[in-house]
């Protein structure tokens, strides 16, 4: 038996090798992208649903299965519906600064430990900044944000470039991701792409020592060859 023959788990295979080179995918998302990934290249389920996702990665008797709830009849995504709604694409804005940014006579920043924290918003692009100072910079600090309260555009202004999220969508490009970050959250709004060049996706290859190849296909896990017979040899993995 040759494994070409069945193109289907080639495609699992390197799918799921590009998976596990993507240091950002890691956990449950991970294990979503392999059942994910065996639905569509192995057929392993029917569909390609929240449901099937879930059995394939989590197993039929984690609690958190995708069901409808009695009493309001809306859908609970379960396990696998959080982990992809956790990784929409989005922006997403600094976390808060702990110390005082006032500027002083003296120095750019003030430096004391801060009390008061918020976001403050460059209007032109959407993309918010730290906003944080200490008791003697209480004023400062109400001025400044209500400063740039007041210099809100009327329509809003741009949505932030996109910043996190959208791992598993780098390995599915045949999935409607929109729509699906949209049901699973009607919040949810698709954030610009900033205009860059992406790095070159790390890729993982198999290396077969070419004259032992026959024996490792003949290999058999459940029934091993008698010793001495090599049925597996070692396999390296290289970028
Ligand atoms: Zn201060």
């Amino acid at each position: 038996m040759d494994s070409g023959d069945f193109p289907g788990l080639i495609a699992h295979g390197k799918r799921v090798r590009a998976m596990c080179a993507d240091p950002e995918l890691t956990g449950e998302l991970l294990a979503v992208g392999v059942a994910m990934s065996a639905i569509l290249d192995v057929k392993a389920a029917p569909k390609l649903s929240l449901y099937q996702i879930h059995i394939l990665a989590f197993g039929p008797d984690d609690q958190e299965i995708p069901m409808e709830c009695a009493r309001t009849g809306r859908m609970r995504p379960g396990r696998a519906g959080y982990a992809i709604r956790g990784d929409a694409r989005r922006y997403a804005p600094p976390y808060p600064e702990a110390k005082c940014l006032a500027p002083t006579p003296r120095k750019k920043h003030c430096g004391r430990k801060a009390n008061h924290f918020g976001l403050l918003t460059d209007w032109s692009t959407g993309e918010q900044y730290r906003h944080a100072a200490c008791n003697r910079h209480r004023e400062w600090y109400r001025d400044t944000w209500k400063a740039n309260q007041e210099a809100k555009p009327e329509d809003g202004g741009p949505l932030p470039y996109a910043n996190t999220g959208g791992v598993l969508a780098r390995h599915f490009p045949e999935v409607n991701w929109v729509k699906l970050w949209s049901k699973l959250d009607p919040h949810w709004e698709p954030y610009p792409e900033r205009p860059e060049q992406q790095p070159a996706k790390p890729t993982l290859e198999l290396v077969v020592d070419q004259p032992n190849r026959e024996a490792a296909e003949q290999g058999d896990l459940l029934n091993m060859d008698p010793p001495g017979r090599p049925a597996l040899f070692a396999v390296s993995a290289t970028r």
